[in-house]
């Protein structure tokens, strides 16, 4: 039930929850220091980089980064709401919630969620009871045809619509439901005599679950000649396309413990995987995987197998499932059947051992790409080489590991029989033909890396000791953080500040911001290890080393502008810019540490 929970309640369970017991709970945490670490819960690692602080009340992973507080860590790794994470911590500490009064719209809208719901369940129900039913003989053969055992077709809750114009309308009816409500769930259409006539007839039905196990709405695959050969239901209050993953309530639970999910195409394949033990497989539903699928499973992890069917509709719907996860973060390979055959036929004629040997030898995204680029030219022939390797230039400039772009580099001309060299000049080619040197390259991260600990320590400084926000302001404020996540800590503290919240903390500040990539970057600031030296010391230095990159970045902006200038030809402009930046590049001198 939604409640709304005051700020006051937050606050309190903020500061009753012990963050260290909670996580404790789930991973195993070892005191060091004023810390405690463990392995990461929400990536695979070796050795340890997850640190807990009980001070601060905040954990971060400096492997993953992820990172905040009790309540992000909740939401994250159990995939609940922030009310319902409030709601668990609040029975936990034996806090009252005081119940506010719903307003009479959400009462209505609640109640008729529940009631949908429930209609949903009933004609589950039905459509269980039909297949069991002397009507249901010919699905019983085809779940039979399939190999499915009547455990797995219990678990899936599979059923059958028989072929009769209105039966699941006449039981629903029985039990009250109004025609408008049956119209609304998609479970009834009007005949074209504009009689109440049920959607889905002579159909095996499966029905499909949101990931609390709420039945939303129905697949139903034809057993006659009927069109089409599936039927899904419509968009419906409770059911709306691409937003839910089939199985996803059943297969949770490994998805977690495997810190792993395998995507597939339809509801046979995932209930083949299931009964042969795979439980770990959801389904994007004929669909090609969205953006909202993929945000779901961020809830459960960020390891991602796509074994779709092997033909051409497959392939593209792989290839755009591997972009849209890999924006979202994930890690993804792709399993590749053999011999063409569908998934569900591979588990079902090898089982689970054949299977996971496929999931071990799954594809990179680089690799898979490489596989489906070969197969659209002739390997064989030098324009077909030229072409295939033109076409994953791109791809390999996306690489950022030299490691790993040098392992692909050989990998391709292992394949393709092509002079690594040559493969190289053609990337830089493609690149510009802009090499950086080295040694400039090595010298510039190692002075954007200065730049990013001293913004790091300003701001921990800062919230230690808010007196000191004077002194920042002064020396050019917001402007003196070029990391975006910084500039923005940076301005909260100072309106915070300037709205009498003196004793502001880093945990607070962790507790008000919501957006997980700046929540994560500022844990990751406070729990760093502790900044050796005198803090004052420290505090002045890198306050020098930001008022230095200020001026930096401002003299690159003006030489940027000097060499347009130039092929424009306004010399008493550029000869004004030119001062400006002696200027500034006699200022940079007397910053010295
Ligand atoms: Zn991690």
């Amino acid at each position: 039930m939604s409640k709304q929970i005051s700020e006051e309640i937050i606050e309190e369970l903020r500061h009753r929850a012990d963050i260290v017991e909670i996580i404790g709970e789930q991973v195993a945490l070892r005191k060091k220091g004023q810390n405690y670490t463990g392995l990461c819960p929400f990536h695979q690692e070796k050795t340890p980089s997850f640190v807990v602080s009980p001070g601060k009340q905040i954990y971060h992973c400096f492997g993953c980064g992820k990172g905040g507080n009790v309540f992000s860590f909740l939401m994250e790794r159990e995939g609940l709401t922030f009310h319902e994470t409030v709601e668990k911590l609040a029975a936990r500490y034996g806090m009252a919630l005081p119940e506010r009064e719903m307003s009479p719209a959400q009462q209505k809208q609640a109640a008729r969620t529940k009631r949908f719901r429930q209609i949903n369940q009933w004609a589950m129900e039905f459509f269980q009871h039909c297949l069991a039913s002397d009507e249901g003989e010919a699905a019983r053969a085809y779940f039979g045809s399939r190999g499915l055992d009547a455990d797995v077709i219990q678990r899936f809750g599979l059923g059958y619509a028989p072929d009769r114009w209105d039966s699941l309308c006449l039981d629903l009816k029985a039990k009250d439901v109004q025609d408008e409500e049956l119209l609304l769930l998609g479970l009834a259409q009007q005949s074209q005599r504009n009689t109440l006539i049920d959607k889905f007839r002579n159909r095996v039905m499966f029905p499909i679950w949101d990931d609390r196990g709420n039945v939303i709405g129905f697949g139903g695959r034809t057993l006659g000649d009927g069109q089409p050969k599936y039927l899904n239901s419509p968009d419906t209050p409770l059911f709306q396309k691409g937003h839910h993953l089939y199985a996803l309530n059943l297969a949770k639970g490994t998805i977690r413990q495997l810190d792993q999910v395998i995507l597939m195409e339809g509801y046979m394949d995932v209930i083949a995987a299931h009964q042969h033990g795979i439980t770990q497989a959801v389904a994007s539903l004929g669909t090609a995987l969205t953006d909202e699928q993929a945000k779901l499973l961020t809830r459960y992890t960020y390891q991602s197998v796509i074994c779709y069917d092997a033909d051409a509709a497959g392939e593209a719907a792989s290839m755009r499932g591997l972009e849209i996860l890999n924006h979202h973060g994930f890690q993804v390979r792709v399993i590749r059947i053999p011999d063409g055959k569908d998934p569900d036929d591979y588990i079902r004629a090898h089982g689970k051992e054949a299977f996971q040997k496929l999931a071990e030898k799954a594809l990179s995204l680089f690799e898979y790409k490489l596989v489906i680029t070969t197969q659209k030219f002739d390997r064989e022939s030098m324009t077909g080489k030229v072409g295939i390797i033109q076409a994953m230039l791109p791809e390999l400039a996306k690489i950022k590991s030299p490691v790993a772009r040098q392992g692909y580099i050989s990998l391709m001309s292992e394949r393709l029989s092509f002079p690594e060299a040559a493969i190289k000049e053609e990337l830089r080619r493609h690149q510009g033909g802009i090499i950086v040197k080295p040694a400039g390259a090595a010298t510039l991260q190692s002075g954007e890396r200065a730049e990013g600990r001293a913004q790091a320590a300003i701001l921990r400084l800062l919230l230690e000791d808010p007196s000191r926000l004077e002194i920042v302001e002064e020396a050019g404020g917001a402007e003196l953080f070029e990391n975006p996540h910084a500039q923005t800590v940076f301005v909260t503290v100072q309106a915070l500040w300037q709205a009498g919240h003196q004793n502001l903390t880093g945990e607070d500040l962790v507790a008000l911001t919501e957006a997980d990539a700046q929540r994560q970057w500022l844990t990751g600031i406070l729990l760093e290890e502790e900044i050796p030296g005198d803090p004052h010391k420290v505090f002045q230095d890198s306050l020098l080393t930001l008022k230095r990159s200020r001026i930096e970045r401002e003299i690159k902006k003006l030489m940027d502008h000097l060499s347009k200038l130039e092929t424009s030809g306004d010399a008493s402009r550029a000869n004004e810019i030119m001062t400006r930046i002696s200027g500034l590049n006699k200022e940079k001198q007397t910053l010295r540490p």
